[in-house]
């Protein structure tokens, strides 16, 4: 029975039989037991399913992988310790030293360094672009030797629109997937395969926990990408893995090939899993996440809205206002709402927002973000800290932006809060 993104939430990935248990059981095995050494070699061999080391698969954390994949309409879904690991293997999935990826330069601090940084130590070398160049220069971007283009749904912290159907064009037209982290809206609010995008990534640290309980990530493939038909680009999944006997992913595992490499390859390497402890708390956020993230765009809707009345504030970003460069971006590609973040400035030098932020009452300053607690932050002191002012533009940050994670308490409580520290600071 095909069913809705809300029955999902709360039945996808565990259907319990007779005498099971109705919630999601913790499986804290690191191992399975066999009964013969050939039962074990035929799992090794990849010519049968089953568990038999948690690195590689565990069935707590496949029943919550299973959700997010059905949530986001794909083929499979891998889950990952961290939001970073999700990012990180998304790509080395596809990518070696000496290729090239490039990447929407308005997305977290966090991936930026990792992109920008760590993969080039790795010899993988990043091209940023901004989204709102024209197609002529985006298309300059790409190399022979370029394997994807990455980009986030809404971006944090600037709140920019991805415009889809624009970047999955021209990402095909180079014969590379096009990637993307869907953190901030999430499938209930956004469903990028719908659109032609290729792989998602995820931070479930953020909303689909909610709670702030586990940090934690996951990837899923739509299955979409004709890795073959590119084969020469993409030989990982195309020709045969010595490590694995001859094996051909693509021929192998077809739609699934891609996911199936990430566990087989990357989790045996790297590792990188979550505890299944962790995917359980993850797993409990998920089964309100349809309910919580209607009300943080409500509650973050009107916060928008009064912060863009108020005479303090210089500039709201806030795809949800009919003034905002993004709307009609996000009519399209987000109509039922886009997330609870927003991005403001105060009047007045960059240090109005620390003064601001220190004269909140229950509105935390924290690194976190997309939680059912409201909290803001910073970036230029805090998560963007360690980039310069010039690498900050090139981010698309402004110096005194505030990020305000709407949550989903009474929406006059939170307008009262933000109130009473502007007024602190006549
Ligand atoms: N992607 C986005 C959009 C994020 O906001 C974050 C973290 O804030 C990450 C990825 C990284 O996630 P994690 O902190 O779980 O590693």
């Amino acid at each position: 029975m095909k069913k809705n993104l809300g029955t999902i939430c709360i039945h996808g990935g565990w259907k319990p039989s007779k005498g099971e248990p109705q919630q999601l059981p913790i499986c804290q095995s690191t191992t399975f037991r066999y009964e013969t050494s050939d039962q074990m070699a035929r799992l090794f061999d990849l010519e049968e399913e089953g568990y038999f080391y948690t690195r590689l698969a565990n069935p707590t954390n496949d029943a919550v992988a299973k959700k997010i994949a059905a949530l986001e309409g794909g083929v499979g879904a891998v889950l990952t310790s961290s939001g970073q690991a999700a990012s990180l293997f998304s790509i080395i999935n596809i990518c070696k030293s000496g290729d090239h990826i490039v990447s929407s330069n308005n997305i977290y601090g966090g991936t930026f360094n990792l992109f920008g940084v760590t993969l080039k130590q790795m010899g993988i070398e990043c091209t940023f672009v901004d989204p709102d160049w024209d197609d002529e220069r985006i298309h300059a971007s790409f190399r022979p030797n370029t394997k994807c283009f990455f980009g986030e749904s809404i971006s944090n912290p600037g709140g920019k629109v991805l415009d889809f159907e624009r970047f999955v064009a021209i990402a095909h037209s180079h014969g590379v997937p096009i990637i993307v982290d869907n953190t901030f809206p999430t499938p209930i609010n956004c469903r990028p395969f719908e659109w032609g995008v290729d792989i998602i990534t995820h931070a479930t640290t953020k909303y689909m926990d909610g709670h702030a309980t586990q940090v934690g990530g996951c990837v899923v493939d739509s299955g979409n990408f004709d890795w073959d038909a590119h084969a020469d680009k993409f030989p990982g999944l195309t020709t045969p893995d010595a490590s694995y006997h001859g094996l051909t992913y693509t021929k192998a595992f077809g739609r699934k090939a891609y996911c199936i490499k990430l566990v087989t390859h990357l989790m045996r390497d790297l590792g990188s899993i979550p505890a299944p402890q962790n995917s359980f708390l993850l797993n409990i956020g998920l089964e309100t996440l349809h309910l919580r993230m209607a009300k943080h765009c409500e509650n973050a809707q009107k916060v928008a809205e009064w912060l863009q009345a108020n005479p303090k504030v210089g500039w709201v970003n806030y795809a949800g206002l009919p003034t905002d460069k993004y709307y009609a971006l996000a009519q399209k590609y987000m109509p039922n709402g886009t997330c609870g973040v927003i991005a403001f400035g105060l009047k007045g030098s960059r240090e109005e927002a620390i003064r601001f932020m220190d004269n909140l009452d229950f509105i935390s300053i924290v690194t976190h973000v997309a939680d059912a607690r409201t909290c803001v932050l910073h970036p230029a002191s805090h998560t963007h800290r360690q980039l310069s002012d010039e690498q900050l533009r090139a981010a698309g940050i402004a110096p005194d932006l505030v990020r305000l994670s709407v949550g989903i308490e009474n929406v006059e409580d939170i307008i009262a809060d933000l109130e009473q520290a502007m007024a602190k600071m006549d």
